[in-house]
């Protein structure tokens, strides 16, 4: 018997998040699909791992775009339509913000947040209110427009908020509120998860930021990332999609400027009409598209031109004592010497010592997720591929033990605990384990970054212009969202509706 079917609709390369929901809405829709992943199991960076025993999330700190169970947000709602069952958990907290002159823990909700940063810097509540409306009422503009794009004159009736912020830099929006420092240091936070300073990252995407987990709170599955990756694939399976692990692809087939197929590096050549790939078009358009000359130079210009975003170093520790034994009190704390996201911006550029680090303690929001009298902390900085990729091979595990020593020192020194002293395991992950464990460029997690020259907006009306290759459609965090698992989940489903729409019109013609 044949191991591989004469040809297929679609053929996925990578079993990861965007892959997996691509394959699961086109199995929806009756296609024929084949997934091939080169580990030996899905979700890429959404996985946990085992030491000791103890089953440690790999990566999630929480998930953005989920919402209750009875006000499911697009990537909730997602799960639930493919029937993608996940034992979601509501984290208790936005965040506990450790910043100079402020030790204050924020909960989701609009007007809570804006009642307790009022609370930490009196006589705000009325701007930080209209703040957060604002960035709510853009968020819904996108959520609407990404669905029902319109004219522009359209767009000025329906969408003025969105239409009159869309072209400005977040700092230049946060001026006009004129809010104090400390109220701005409050509400800067979750920068981080779209990595671009302030003056270069679009009120547009910061809006989204805010509005999604400020307004609806954030997530976790109860059995870690895992869960949901290997949800997706035992769905997906059960919707008739083929999925092959240990199946790396080494080459994506063109003729006449259109994909036709994969080969892998066993030597399979398997025939598809569409290709979607989770690999970063950085990789795909140096290496992987066979033959080489079928490459447009417009391809390479254009991942030359785009800017990676962040990447991600990771200290892991499962600890000996539960967490408010260790003077650890929440679940997700952001810590800085400063808040200004320009400056932060570019200490990320470097190897350390980093001035901006998250925490997360899993049990605030999982509280099953260790063995009793255990409890489980992350630190994690997400640095630019700058400094990284000058680590020779040789100074990699001294670079890589500086680091870690620098954020367990400096976490040890804000509880008065030395977090040393209580480790049962922990495990370093860099930027190059990030490379190593999923390909991704430069072990880049975020895709390409949100610029005010280069964001979503900006890629919504390239995407066809960049469409270089026929029948080949990109899919992963590197697609036009960008940033984390939740967008992930969204470019997979976009890389899939390409696909359908692009069967109609040719079937139409
Ligand atoms: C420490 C850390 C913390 C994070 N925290 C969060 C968080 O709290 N919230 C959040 O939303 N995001 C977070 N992220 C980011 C998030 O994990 C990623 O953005 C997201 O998982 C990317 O998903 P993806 O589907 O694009 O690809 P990936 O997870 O990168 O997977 C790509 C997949 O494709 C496979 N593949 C690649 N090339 C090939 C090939 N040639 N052939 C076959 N298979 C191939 C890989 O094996 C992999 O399975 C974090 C990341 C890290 C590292």
């Amino acid at each position: 018997m044949k191991f591989y079917k004469d040809h297929y609709d679609v053929i996925v390369v990578g079993g990861a998040l965007a892959g997996l929901s691509a394959a699961l809405m086109l199995a929806d829709k009756g296609k024929d699909v084949l997934v091939l992943e080169r580990h030996n199991l899905p979700g890429g960076i959404a996985t946990s791992f085992v030491r000791g025993g103890i089953e440690i999330e790999a990566a999630l700190h929480e998930m953005m775009s989920i919402g209750d169970k009875d006000n499911r947000l697009k990537v909730g709602k997602f799960f639930d339509d493919m029937g993608v069952d996940v034992d979601w958990l509501k984290v208790p907290e936005a965040y506990h913000a450790s910043l100079p002159g402020l030790e204050v823990t924020l909960h989701p909700g609009l007007e809570r947040f804006a009642k307790e940063v009022d609370a930490a810097v009196p006589g705000t509540y009325d701007k930080v209110l209209r703040l957060l409306n604002l960035c709510h009422t853009v968020f819904d503009s996108v959520n609407e427009l990404s669905i029902h794009p319109m004219s522009k004159p359209m767009m000025l009736l329906k969408h003025e908020a969105f239409v009159k912020t869309a072209g400005y830099s977040t700092k230049e929006v946060l001026d006009t509120f004129q809010l104090p420092q400390k109220a701005l240091d409050l509400l800067a936070p979750y920068w981080i998860y779209v990595g671009s300073g302030f003056s270069d990252l679009p009120f547009t995407i910061f809006s989204v930021l805010m509005a999604d987990y400020i307004g609806y709170g954030s997530f976790i599955p109860r059995k870690f990332s895992h869960e949901m990756s290997l949800k997706m694939a035992e769905r997906a399976e059960a919707m008739g999609v083929q999925i092959e692990y240990r199946q790396q692809v080494d080459k994506i087939l063109v003729k006449d400027g259109t994909a036709y197929g994969v080969r892998t590096a066993r030597g399979d050549e398997i025939h598809a009409d569409y290709v979607i790939c989770s690999a970063y078009p950085n990789k795909v358009y140096t290496s992987m598209i066979e033959p080489a000359s079928a490459v447009p130079a417009g391809a390479v210009k254009m991942v030359n031109g785009r800017r990676l975003s962040l990447t991600a170093f990771s200290v892991i520790m499962i600890l000996d004592q539960p967490a408010e034994k260790l003077n650890i009190r929440d679940y997700s704390i952001f810590r800085g010497d400063t808040m200004d996201t320009d400056a932060l911006y570019k200490n990320l550029a470097g190897l350390g010592p980093y001035r901006y680090l998250t925490c997360i303690c899993h049990n605030y929001g999982n509280p099953d997720c260790t063995p009793e009298g255990t409890c489980s902390f992350s630190i994690t900085v997400l640095p630019r591929v700058d400094g990284w990729k000058t680590v020779k091979a040789e100074d990699y595990d001294a670079v890589k033990h500086r680091v870690a020593k620098q954020l367990i020192d400096d976490m040890s020194a804000y509880f008065g605990v030395n977090l040393l002293d209580h480790v049962l395991e922990l495990v370093i992950e860099t930027p190059m384990t990030v490379a190593r464990y999923t390909g991704a460029w430069n072990g880049c997690i975020y895709g390409y970054a949100h610029t005010m020259e280069d964001h979503i907006i900006a890629r919504l009306q390239t995407a066809e212009a960049e469409r270089f290759i026929k029948h080949l459609e990109f899919s992963g965090a590197h697609a036009i969202s960008g940033d984390g698992m939740g967008p992930a989940v969204t470019n997979g489903r976009k890389a899939a509706k390409n696909v359908l729409d692009t069967m109609a019109e040719e079937a139409a013609k």
